[in-house]
């Protein structure tokens, strides 16, 4: 899904998502006091693809496009994960998500595996034809290695429907047949299922209702500050918004000054106003912001606001060491919307500061889980009404969120770790009862 592209990991010296989430795994590898061989297994994926994408361009000129895919563990299911169009992608990143995603599909116990995918480009800067090339060559490099039994890709950051419907088509050209299933994301018509769209942004209020149960917060008059303002954080808000919360603030990308800006509106940022002056990728017109009487505040600044909930749905490496501590003292709930946003370090202080954590790979599963549903419809060749899917999406998500939170408590972890635990302990298993560890 479109998501907003902010400043991204490799823009940061010195950060490697996937250092991060290899020191994630093998903090809950000892508490599970995993044996070596699954260690060994886990903390790297299981195959990598690197391949060139040759694109002629709208000028005449042809172009070579670096494009990836990860499969990181395919023993509970085929792999399944987006694929980003970012600039600033890397290996190390895709290899990061890929990771997160095995313990995505785990959390909701779905029936899948992690994987992900990423092409080194900025769409900002591409027509809609260089585009569909850029789908399409990225299929012609891995039809083999992909498909509805094998690997599954969706959308992610910049990329949309669109891309994944010229993805399919290209597969279908290659394969000789229709295969729905093979990627998630379509557009509702052409194999998409109804609230894919809404699905993580929701999944991620369905978290945060859970929380406030828990914290005995009521969610009416709840106030929030969110970073980002793609596909996620938009229906994040809307649901929030529509539960009584207020958003205060949203941080989004300024595409022309290559960095973020935050929005923030004491009386609680209006949605469908803010969408009337935003771009395809979630970036909003700072301008014409100020004129709507919105104060514009540095890109960090969402994070430092007096509010009940932070939501960060844009990035990785977002809450770290450096800004940590500028989380405003009311604040009561970390829901992390976007992959990798916090940091060991950040999550060190979030956790002694008694801040309730939404991990992300749980926080964020609306998305996945939605996917498999839509693969399930597509199986089925029988698409369910709108109310069915989200119906069936708060029930997993719930659920999910209450298994770990439960452990949390009983054993006294840290949100994230306990999530990890539960995610962790079931591919390792499925690992075990294949037979490959
Ligand atoms: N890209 C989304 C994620 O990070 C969705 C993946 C999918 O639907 O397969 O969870």
């Amino acid at each position: 899904m479109t998501t907003t592209a902010v400043k991204g990991s490799s823009q940061k010296k010195g950060f490697n998502p996937f250092e991060m989430a290899q020191t994630q795994f093998d903090k809950v590898a000892d508490i599970l006091n995993l044996d070596s061989s699954a260690r060994e297994l886990l903390r790297q994926p299981l195959r990598e693809y690197h391949f060139g994408i040759p694109v002629r361009m709208d000028d005449g000129t042809t172009k070579v496009f670096r494009g990836f895919r990860v499969q990181h563990n395919d023993s509970r299911g085929p792999c399944k994960g987006g694929i980003r169009f970012h600039p600033h992608e890397t290996i190390d990143t895709v290899k990061a998500l890929a990771m997160w995603m095995t313990w995505k599909c785990s959390v909701v116990d779905i029936p899948l595996g992690g994987g992900k995918g990423g092409v080194i480009c900025d769409p900002h800067n591409l027509s809609q034809r260089e585009q569909e090339q850029i789908c399409r060559g990225w299929i012609r490099q891995i039809a083999r290695n992909v498909g509805p039994v094998a690997d599954v890709p969706a959308p992610d950051v910049m990329t949309n429907s669109q891309h994944m419907l010229w993805m399919l088509d290209e597969y279908e050209h290659i394969h000789g047949g229709k295969y729905p299933g093979f990627i998630t994301g379509k557009p509702v018509g052409m194999g998409g299922s109804l609230g894919r769209t809404e699905a993580t942004g929701y999944g991620v209020v369905y978290a945060i209702r859970e929380s406030l149960k828990e914290l005995g917060i009521k969610p009416a008059g709840v106030l929030a500050s969110v970073q980002g303002f793609g596909n996620v954080a938009q229906y994040a808000i809307q649901l929030l918004q529509q539960m009584g919360g207020k958003v205060l603030c949203v941080s989004c990308w300024d595409q022309k000054e290559q960095q973020s800006f935050t929005l923030r509106k004491k009386t609680g940022v209006d949605l469908q106003a803010l969408l009337g002056i935003t771009d395809r990728f979630g970036g909003i017109d700072k301008a014409k912001a100020k004129d709507l009487g919105y104060e514009i505040l540095p890109g960090d600044a969402w994070l430092e606001q007096e509010v009940d909930i932070l939501i960060p749905a844009a990035m990785e490496n977002q809450v770290t060491a450096e800004n940590v501590e500028k989380i405003h003292k009311r604040v009561k709930l970390v829901a992390e919307g976007a992959n990798g946003p916090t940091t060991p370090e950040a999550d060190r202080v979030i956790k002694a500061r008694g801040i309730h954590l939404v991990p992300d790979f749980l926080a964020n599963a609306g998305g996945v889980t939605c996917s498999y549903f839509e693969q399930v419809q597509c199986n089925m060749n029988y698409f369910w009404e709108k109310d069915e899917v989200l119906g069936k999406l708060d029930l997993k998500m719930t659920s999910a969120y209450h298994a770990v939170s439960e452990l949390a408590k009983k054993q006294k972890l840290f949100m994230r770790d306990a999530a990890y635990v539960i995610s962790v302990r079931r591919v390792a298993q499925a690992c075990k009862d294949r037979g490959w560890v």
